[in-house]
């Protein structure tokens, strides 16, 4: 589902963000990649969504090796990935079922397309009787909950979050992960940045380790320490 195969990427200015770089991600598996502020999380997922390239080396999403795509193919490999953020970006001006709608509309699909794969969206959330709020009507949480709708509802293979609870206590973030585990148990794969290492440890899941730009551990965490280096 994701590759990097000796991925490094300097930045224009000379920062160097990420050196040789090597892991995948398995069609259907859960994963988080942690490391400190600066380690170079982003960078990895700004280069599985072709926002940045990579200076060396080679990310393959889905079968497609990102280094051959062109411009006007970026649109359709991102349709293949749900995107969450740590700020939700959700338009505060539009109902909950407009801002989940969005992606469906780009499509073009059509209304009672849209309406059915909205409602469903919202339910997998918890947020069927919601959709007509405004996300300023809601809790945090819940905000974050429509995010997630929103990249689930075009029905992506691949889920990214960046640092999706960043913003939320503990409680409501073991909440958004038990959402992303719902959604890995229904066949997607997902791949969480976090500094979180609290919820990391509370889970079970392969965890990637960035430190400066190097990936310095891959493997199921045990280890509660909650330390990086
Ligand atoms: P993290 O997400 O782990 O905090 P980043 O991937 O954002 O790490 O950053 C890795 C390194 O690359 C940092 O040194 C950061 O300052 C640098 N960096 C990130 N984005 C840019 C950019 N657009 N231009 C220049 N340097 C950048
Ligand atoms: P995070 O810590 O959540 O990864 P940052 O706050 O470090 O994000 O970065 C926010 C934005 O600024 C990102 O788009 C990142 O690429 C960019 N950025 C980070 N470091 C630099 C830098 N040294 N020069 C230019 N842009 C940067």
């Amino acid at each position: 589902m994701i590759k990097f195969e000796q991925v490094s990427k300097t930045y224009p200015g000379g920062q160097r963000a990420l050196s040789k770089v090597n892991f995948h991600v398995e069609p259907g598996e859960m994963a988080f990649l942690t490391g400190h502020s600066g380690a170079g999380k982003s960078t990895i997922l700004k280069l599985i969504s072709l926002m940045e390239r990579p200076t060396v080396g080679r990310v393959l999403i889905n079968g497609h090796d990102l280094s051959v795509i062109k411009r006007r193919q970026i649109a359709y490999i991102r349709r293949d990935i749900g995107m969450i953020f740590q700020s939700h970006q959700l338009l505060m001006d539009k109902s909950v079922f407009d801002n989940v709608a969005l992606p469906l509309v780009i499509e073009g699909f059509t209304h009672r397309e849209t309406s059915k794969r909205v409602h469903a969206a919202l339910e997998m959330v918890g947020l069927r009787d919601k959709a007509k709020n405004l996300p300023i009507m809601l809790s945090g949480g819940e905000q974050q909950r429509v995010g997630i709708a929103r990249a689930v509802v075009n029905k992506p293979p691949l889920l990214l979050a960046d640092e999706p609870t960043g913003n939320l206590d503990p409680k409501l973030s073991m909440e958004i992960v038990r959402l992303f585990e719902d959604f890995n148990q229904a066949g997607v794969s997902v791949f969480i940045a976090t500094h979180d290492l609290g919820l990391i440890a509370r889970m079970k899941y392969r965890t990637l380790t960035l430190k400066n730009g190097q990936m310095i551990t891959d493997g199921l965490n045990d280890d509660t320490s909650g330390e990086w280096s």
